[in-house]
């Protein structure tokens, strides 16, 4: 007999004789028969992942997570697996100590707002406080180092704006979630609304899966470059953006540079280049833009 079906047999003899209490006139004779029966319980949504598997509660939900990435799990499900209440500190952990990748239904919610959580099987409006979603099944190292310099930045007393800024330039090329944009905004809902502002607004090169890097992950940021582009080119829409990338096979027009190519000694990025210049006229349509790299953009500004 498996320690799961030894459990599912002791509950259920607990339940059975719970109908003589029942009868009692003591509420609290009911209330401490009723004990042991959530005890038993418990231990059978504990045992449903065998100890040689995952040791404790965090081990079970990080296990739980990697059975099923990319799907929203409720936090009643993570309160069987977990077998504790306090199961978001645990899940908390697994993303500020371990770097898992793991997006609350909140955060979820303000990226989608924002076109940033671009999930077709997923319905993101049905996501609540207690819903959670594994995004990669990757474990990001550098995570905790991220979140310790997150933690002193949100303290600072800078508009939220200039906090997500400030952790961005502190991250140059690195990838940086959500999760952690939101920690920096102490929690403030505008965070992805303000990351998108610093993107068209402000210039900044940051990008994510649905403005330019395909190959990120879902719910990842990465500003590209300590570089603001021109002013004239920030009122680009970011469908026209994506339209002349994505034509452009996501490569430089003039010297096939693509991101696979990046290093630390050559830091470039992808910038769109209007054909005929803003000045004259030129207009922000697809027609008119061009996928150029920093490199062969700064070129071609030059010899203009
Ligand atoms: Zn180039
Ligand atoms: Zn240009």
């Amino acid at each position: 007999m498996t320690k799961s079906e030894a459990i599912r047999k002791d509950l259920e003899k607990l339940i059975i004789n719970f109908d003589n209490e029942l009868k009692s006139d003591s509420l609290r004779q009911k209330v401490l028969a009723l004990v042991p029966c959530f005890h038993a319980l418990r231990n059978l949504g504990k045992s449903l992942i065998p100890r040689n598997v995952a040791r404790s509660a965090r081990d079970r939900l990080l296990h739980y997570f990697q059975k099923y990435p990319y799907t929203v799990i409720g936090g009643d499900e993570l309160l069987v697996v977990s077998g504790i209440q306090e199961y978001a500190r645990r899940i908390r952990e697994l993303k500020v100590q371990y770097g898992w990748l793991i997006v609350n239904g909140i955060t979820a919610k303000e990226m989608t707002e924002e076109g940033e959580f671009p999930f077709e099987n997923v319905d993101v409006s049905k996501m609540g406080p207690s819903d959670y979603l594994l995004l990669s099944t990757v474990q990001d190292r550098d995570a905790a180092h991220r979140w310790f310099l997150a933690n002193e930045i949100r303290k600072e007393n800078l508009a939220v704006r200039d906090k997500i800024l400030k952790y961005f330039l502190k991250n140059v090329g690195k990838q940086i979630s959500g999760e952690e944009l939101r920690y920096v905004a102490k929690d403030r809902s505008e965070w992805a609304r303000r990351v998108r502002e610093l993107r068209t607004e402000f210039g900044w090169p940051i990008v994510t899966k649905n403005t330019g890097r395909p190959d990120l992950n879902i719910g990842i940021y990465v500003l590209e470059a300590d570089r603001q582009s021109p002013e004239h080119d920030r009122h680009i829409p970011d469908t026209v953006k994506r339209g002349v990338l994505r034509r452009d096979g996501y490569k430089c027009r003039k010297c096939g540079w693509t991101h696979d190519e990046w290093n630390r000694s050559d830091p470039r990025h992808l910038e769109l280049h209007h054909v005929k210049p803003h000045v004259d006229g030129g207009e922000n349509t697809e027609e008119n833009l061009l996928t150029l790299c920093t490199v062969c953009h700064d070129d071609i500004h030059r010899s203009i």
